[in-house]
């Protein structure tokens, strides 16, 4: 086997293995395996793995660097994926992450809506955006990502308010060592509230490697996946 076969090997059975534990997640929160959507994060992991991830039947990728995401995408654009942006966006940079992204998951401040506003509109296409929530409470401070709960809702308005963008739900981060469940229990509460709001917006963006059944157990419509489909560290360069 060369190393592009055993690379496909080794993200296939990767692959196959994260869809088992999801569908088991499903069966033990009774719910359907459809009601969850796979977005294999691919950050540090070259356009290789994309297209043999592709070709392995993937559809939805996170990438959380400008940069490195929008080369990847030029070389992936074939393709047909989708493209989510799941990292921390800095407001100099939200035009640029909306002129290639599909789906936007990480807004957590109103100075972000300009930007991917007028990507959007010179895109000729609304841009999907997801509110992504804090679920650390106390942890203020440098590097953070995620609005507050009780800043959500002016936040959600702010989405609403403005045509080019089209909000779709929420998604957050559990918070470092502490139990997942009770911080996706309070991310669940939080997605209500924002579907209250508005019907359309009712994807739960949560779970990750470590956590996706317990993400999957309360209400995530999609799972952000990476090591355990790519492995811990870039295989080359
Ligand atoms: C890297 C990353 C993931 C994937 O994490 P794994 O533990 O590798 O599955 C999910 N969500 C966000 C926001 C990330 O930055």
């Amino acid at each position: 086997m060369d190393g592009q076969a055993g690379r496909e090997a080794e993200l296939r059975a990767n692959l196959d293995a994260v869809r088992a534990r999801i569908e088991r997640g499903c069966v033990a929160a009774g719910r359907a395996v459809e009601e969850v959507t796979l977005v294999v994060v691919t950050k540090h992991f070259p356009a290789s793995d994309v297209r043999l991830l592709h070709d392995l039947g993937v559809v939805h990728v996170g990438e959380n660097k400008h940069q490195e995401a929008a080369a990847k995408r030029e070389e992936c654009a074939d393709l047909g994926l989708v493209w989510h942006y799941i990292g921390h966006l800095q407001s100099n940079k939200a035009a640029a992450v909306g002129g290639w992204a599909d789906v936007v998951q990480s807004v957590d401040r109103d100075r972000l809506i300009p930007g991917l506003a007028r990507a959007a509109v010179s895109r000729e296409r609304r841009l999907e955006v997801l509110v992504q929530v804090s679920l650390d409470s106390g942890a203020a401070g440098a590097g953070r990502s995620g609005a507050d709960p009780e800043d959500v809702p002016a936040l959600v308005d702010a989405v609403l308010g403005e045509p080019a963008l089209r909000l779709r739900g929420v998604m957050a981060v559990a918070p470092w060592g502490a139990p997942a469940g009770p911080a996706f229990a309070r991310l669940a509460e939080v997605a209500a509230a924002v579907r209250q709001r508005d019907a359309e917006a009712c994807w739960i963006s949560a779970g990750m490697s470590g956590d996706l059944e317990e993400a999957i157990r309360y209400g995530a419509t999609h799972v952000r996946v990476g090591s355990a489909v790519l492995g811990n560290r870039p295989p080359r360069g």
